[in-house]
């Protein structure tokens, strides 16, 4: 397994008003709702990877958040959101290093890397 393959620990409840997610690799994660759903990376809401396009974020209510959450696997986390919708499958290295926003992921985006 590839030292870049994390797994979660630990998967916060939906009911919390953020999720956050605790990795092998000892990282704490932190995800709005909104925008875990904005990142939706299935094909009907990015597109396929030949023709990116991107999710209209007016689309997505304000309050969208998930219902519950299903393992894919052992690689990926499947969210079922309250918009309807349930076909995005989240990598756990999407999730883990594209797209946590945790201060220190936030701030090392912020700055480039
Ligand atoms: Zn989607
Ligand atoms: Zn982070």
């Amino acid at each position: 397994m590839s030292p870049r393959m994390v797994t979660p620990v630990e998967i916060g409840s939906v009911v919390e008003p953020v999720l956050r997610i605790v990795w092998s690799d000892g990282h704490h994660s932190v995800y709005g709702w909104r925008s875990l759903r904005l990142h939706c990376p299935c094909a009907a809401c990015k597109g396929e990877w030949t023709v990116r396009r991107h999710l209209d974020p007016a689309s997505v209510p304000e309050n969208v958040r998930a219902l519950r959450i299903e393992r894919v696997g052992a690689y990926a986390l499947r969210p079922v959101w309250t918009d309807g919708h349930s076909t995005g499958i989240y990598t756990f290295p999407n999730l883990r290093h594209e797209i946590c926003e945790c201060d220190e992921c936030t701030a090392r985006r912020a700055a480039g890397g």
